[in-house]
């Protein structure tokens, strides 16, 4: 065998697997992801798993127990169960996320979307009813808070940016696959002295800047599981304990010279920063600020306003 993948499966097939039927075979691999994972999770990622490659539902696979899998396709499947072995976030096996109704593709480059994440999307929709906005998302990532906004707010112009090429390049693609026009920038929030440039090379000053920017501690980085710190990017999660607000200060740095005063500023937050956040913005000089729980109770977003009008 030229590939040690095919070897291996061949072993696998013959020693362990005395035919290819679907249900079998994930009656199996959920026996031993239970060394790694709950029941409850193991099932779930396996169903995931299944319905992406297989395009079978949990339910279609227990009505129709006799589906078999071609040589590939087991291949494939086993695969995905050996990075599931090595807690490999199941969305970067499938490559792709579902947000907000959008499909949304992700690799290593970029943060796998956040249903807290989807949230702030919906917030920001819900109160910005005006048409012809302009807006900025920083740090963008796979580009889903762009994209999901571009979705729903139908008129506005949506402009994102992000330090790393890689990012941009895989967001762009998920503006494409979801018919979205955003305006991409490679640009470095800490770095925030020249303006971002429309497609006339003119200065943009946006109406909305919303941001995810990175915001996990080093402290709560010790909380955290295996499959995030091993696999998500660092560049995108974490911030040094000395300066946990360094993007949120940059951010607003940059929209003083780029928001329109009375333009809002949407930020999500480390639950454990909303009062920095909040003395932040005061200090700022913005106003409506209103701290806002996710579903989860957490204090994860801000909302205000620039200037006192
Ligand atoms: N909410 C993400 C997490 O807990 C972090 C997102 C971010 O740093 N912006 O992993």
């Amino acid at each position: 065998f030229r590939n040690p993948d095919a070897k291996e499966f061949h072993y696998f097939a013959n020693m362990e697997i005395r035919n290819n039927l679907l249900a079998e075979l994930k009656k199996k691999y959920l026996n031993d992801l239970l060394n790694y994972y709950d029941e409850k999770e193991a099932e779930q990622l396996l169903t995931i798993l299944i319905e992406h490659f297989f395009e079978i539902s949990r339910n279609e696979l227990i009505i129709n127990s006799n589906h078999r899998l071609s040589e590939s396709e087991i291949l494939k499947l086993h695969k995905a169960y050996k990075e599931l072995k090595q807690y490999k976030p199941v969305q970067y096996i499938t490559g792709v996320v579902e947000f907000h109704g959008l499909k949304i593709k992700v690799n290593s480059a970029v943060l796998i979307p956040r249903p807290e994440t989807e949230e702030l999307v919906q917030l920001v929709t819900d109160l910005e009813t005006s048409m012809d906005l302009i807006v900025l998302d920083t740090g963008t990532g796979s580009g889903c808070i762009a994209i999901g906004l571009s979705s729903l707010l139908k008129r506005a112009n949506i402009h994102a940016s992000d330090i790393c090429e890689n990012a941009i390049n895989i967001a762009r693609k998920n503006a494409e696959l979801n018919n979205q026009h955003i305006l991409f920038h490679i640009h470095d929030i800490l770095n925030n002295e020249e303006p971002l440039l429309d497609r006339n090379g003119e200065k943009v000053m946006f109406d909305i800047v919303i941001s995810n920017p990175p915001y996990v501690t080093l402290e709560d980085k010790k909380k955290m599981h295996p499959n995030v710190i091993d696999y998500e990017p660092s560049s995108a999660l974490f911030v040094t304990d000395e300066n946990p607000l360094e993007y949120y200060l940059s951010i607003l740095q940059f929209c003083e010279k780029n928001l329109v005063l009375g333009g809002r500023l949407y930020f999500e937050i480390n639950e454990g920063m909303g009062d920095e956040v909040v003395s932040l913005l005061k200090r700022c000089n913005y106003s409506d600020i209103v701290l806002r729980r996710d579903i989860n109770g957490k204090f994860r977003f801000v909302s205000s306003k620039k200037g006192n009008t």
